[in-house]
This record gives C-alpha cells, structure tokens and sequence, in this order.
C-alpha cells in the first residue's frame, strides 16, 4: 500500500514557519483560544502566550461545529483580529480553513492554514490547498486510519505543497471517558513514513483539562515536533471547548516542563 506514494516516502521534509524550521530541537509551540470570541480576548491571550513561550498563536475564526446552533466563528473580523493580534506579539497565525473559497481571504491574514479533523476528507480542499504556499497543519481525521491520513497529506504534496505539518488530536474510540483516543503510536509512524513534521493535540486529543500536561509529555516523548494547546483567560466562560482549554498559568508550566525536557534530549 506504501507505493501508492510518490513524494512524501519517507525522506525527511523540511518545513518552516515565517523561515523557522520547525524539528524536536526546536518544537512549535501552539497555544491560543479554540475560538477568536473578540478582539480584546485574542489580544490578551496573545500577549499571555507569547510571554509565557508560544511559538505561535492558535484561534479560530470559522468553526466548523457539530450543532448549527453553536457560536460559529467571527469569520473575516476574527481573522483581522488574529492579524492584529499577530503584529502585537510576533506570533504567526495558525487557524482553521473550512472551505477553498476562502483561500483568498486567508492569504491576507494568516501565516499557516489549518485543516481540520472534519476536512481531512475533504479533496477538494486539498487539492486548493496543495496550490498554496504557506504551511499546511494536517489534522488527523477523528475517524481516519493512518493511512488514508498519510494519503490526505500526498493530495498537498501532490497538487504542490510540502509544507506539511501533521497533528495527531486524537481518534474516535468505543471508549468515551476522554472526548477522543490520542493515538501516540501515530506519532513515531507517521514521521516515518511521511519524512514530515508532526505535532500532537492533546486538548482536542483527551477533552479534558487535567490531561494536557500528562499528554503534551506524552506525545514529545513519542517524538513529536510541537504541540497545540487550547489557552483561554476565562475557561468556564469560553464560547466553545471550555472543558479542555488550560488556564495560563497551567500553561506556563508546560511550557516550563517543555523546556526541561528539550534539555534532557540534548
Ligand atoms: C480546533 O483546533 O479547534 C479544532 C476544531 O480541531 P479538530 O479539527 O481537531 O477538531
Ligand atoms: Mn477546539
């Protein structure tokens, strides 16, 4: 099934942010809202991630959500508010694109298009995607092997793209304790196999708040390049993913711990 391959065959793939080459030596640090909620929050939270040692900020601005009736997203404003927030703290972008029509309008402000779980599938926005020269952060499908998921980023490559980071957020089991099963193995695998970077999700990964710091370890010591992290202010009042999203001040110790363990590997 591997020769079904033609660029992403396991040699190693260097991929940069704004020209900062994103390895284990040197991992990505995500951190930020699941949604933008408002100019205010996702400057605050910016400026409280970037002093606490996010490598790059996280948010939402089209949210792709299970009940139509849930906050959807700020769109186009969101996105301005990202930019904004970016110029502030010097943090890159990184938020999620739900369709290809909006390509256009995310060159503007974003400095790496996110795919999430729910479009993993989705071909047509990879093969647009594929067209784009900004990095590219592939989640992993909640319902998807690995294999379709290594297929998912050859439609990038193939249509032009390499500048792929995979992110393992966790997959649908029978066992609903923790909202997903973060598949750790993945990790190791799919740098393997693709040659690319990969950086884990424990937030979307497990659900639940407690499980972020055990889990960010976790997945660095199975080898991922990064990680990204739901940060809020205001948790109990966050327009979605409350439950899973750290405080700040959690933050700061795992990125602390982050640290300590880039050290030990050295
Ligand atoms: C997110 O990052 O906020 C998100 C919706 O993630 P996923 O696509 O992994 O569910
Ligand atoms: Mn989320």
């Amino acid at each position: 099934m591997t020769n079904c391959r033609k660029i992403l065959t396991g040699k190693k793939i260097e991929v940069k942010i704004n020209g900062v080459v994103i390895d284990k030596k040197n991992p990505l640090i995500i951190a930020g809202p699941c949604a933008v909620e408002s100019r205010e929050q996702i400057i605050t939270i910016a400026k409280e991630v970037k002093k606490l040692g996010a490598t790059a900020l996280r948010g939402g601005a089209f949210k792709p959500r299970t009940s139509p009736y849930a906050f959807q997203g700020l769109e186009e404003e969101g996105l301005k508010y990202l930019k904004e927030a970016s110029e502030i703290t010097g943090l890159p972008v990184v938020t999620e694109i739900t369709d290809q029509k909006y390509i256009e309008m995310f060159e503007k402000y974003v400095d790496v298009f996110q795919v999430g779980s729910r479009n993993m599938n989705n071909y047509t926005l990879l093969k647009a995607l594929g067209k784009v020269k900004k990095p590219i952060l592939l989640k992993r499908g909640m319902s998807s092997t690995i294999y379709e998921w290594i297929l998912a980023a050859e439609y990038l490559a193939e249509f032009g793209n390499t500048n792929i980071i995979l992110c393992e957020r966790g997959i649908r089991t029978f066992d609903t304790y923790t909202r997903n099963t973060l598949d750790l193995a993945a990790i190791p695998i799919m740098k393997k196999e693709t040659g690319l970077p990969v950086i884990v999700d424990p937030s979307h990964g497990t659900g639940r708040r407690e499980l972020i710091e055990p889990m960010t370890m976790a997945g660095l010591s199975a080898g991922a390049d990064g990680v990204i992290i739901e940060v809020h202010n205001d948790p109990d009042n966050a327009l979605s993913d409350g439950l899973q999203s750290i405080y700040p001040i959690q933050f700061k110790k795992i990125v602390e711990k982050i640290k300590k363990f880039m050290e030990s590997e050295i």
